[in-house]
């Protein structure tokens, strides 16, 4: 089967294929290798409007490396990567990239279109997890790094620019301006009225890492916002949290820390995602 007709665009920079994909909205899709695309354009399965080609952009396929790890570029084919010396360094890498498909698919297929289809049968996200990879990602507003297991959200979906409906809020609990946070929270909601479709929470200083606290995220997803949801919420990521006692106060203290501030910040998130223009400011004791 042919594909239906579409809009041609080739895109000269980077940035322009930003601004072109920006303009033109939902109804465009980038085209690199086509190897994914193609055969979904043909089955009419997908049927953008718009088509801009990423081929032609200058300086986007590359293998190299800096400051100790490895850098593709988003053009990079499949067969580049498995006749390069430096990939060659790291077997997982020239294993996937030597292992997918054959001649043909790896000539024309990129590992940026690969990793931006999200395809669970693709090969090269199972492979570059193992390697803790980062996706640096352009858009509008900038760059973006994301870590691989971020970036892909779910079957043919990555991560993106939140949502039309989304807000979130980034409190901490401070003792001065110049020192560190005793405790802090981000939330990020997602509400559909009165419900939150999504939510992130994420802790930090009360535990040797920053703490995603998930359970208290479950508390939230699906569920009206109001104080009973969001406290069963604070008590979760009071659970979650592992703080050490120091001069900034006691674990118990910041623990109760924890729940005042995820409170708070949910509070807030939920009506700036609701459109209100809310301050929202560090505490200070
Ligand atoms: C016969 C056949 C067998 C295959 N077998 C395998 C296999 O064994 N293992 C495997 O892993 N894969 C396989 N593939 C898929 C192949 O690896 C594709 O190359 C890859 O999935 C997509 O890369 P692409 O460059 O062709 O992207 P495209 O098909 O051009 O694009 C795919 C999607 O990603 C988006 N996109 C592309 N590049 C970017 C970018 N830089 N930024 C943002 N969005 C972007 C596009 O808009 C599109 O939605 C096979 C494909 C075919 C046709």
């Amino acid at each position: 089967m042919y594909p239906r007709s579409f809009h041609y665009h080739r895109a000269g920079s980077l940035k322009e294929a930003v601004s072109i994909l920006g303009q033109l909205g939902e109804g465009a899709k980038f085209l690199a290798g086509g190897q994914s695309l193609i055969p979904l354009l043909k089955l009419r399965f997908a049927s953008p409007e718009h088509l801009v080609d990423l081929n032609f952009i200058p300086g986007t396929s590359f293998i190299k490396e800096e400051s100790g790890a490895l850098h593709f570029g988003a053009m990079t084919r499949h067969a580049e990567i498995e006749h390069s010396a430096l990939a060659r360094k790291i077997p997982v890498l020239h294993d996937c990239a030597a292992g997918i498909a054959d001649v043909q698919v790896r000539n024309r297929g990129t590992i940026g279109g690969s990793l931006a289809e999200a395809d669970p049968s693709g090969d090269w996200a199972n492979a570059l997890i193992t390697l803790d990879a980062t996706v640096r990602c352009l858009g509008p507003d900038g760059t973006r790094a994301i870590p691989l297991r971020d970036f892909i959200k779910d079957a043919y979906t990555t991560a993106k620019i939140p949502p039309r409906g989304s807000g979130g809020a980034y409190l901490a609990f401070k003792r001065s301006a110049p020192v560190y946070p005793s405790a802090s929270a981000a939330v990020q909601l997602t509400m559909a009225g009165d419900v939150c479709e999504d939510a992130a929470i994420a802790l930090g200083c009360v535990g040797l890492t920053a703490i995603r606290a998930t359970e208290a995220e479950t508390a939230l997803r699906g569920k009206n916002l109001n104080d009973k949801t969001i406290s069963t919420a604070a008590e979760a990521a009071r659970a979650a949290s592992d703080p050490q006692p120091d001069m900034r106060g006691s674990a118990e203290y910041k623990r109760q820390l924890v729940v005042a501030l995820v409170k708070r910040a949910t509070q807030i998130a939920a009506r700036r995602a609701h459109g209100e223009r809310v301050e929202g400011a560090h505490l200070y004791a």
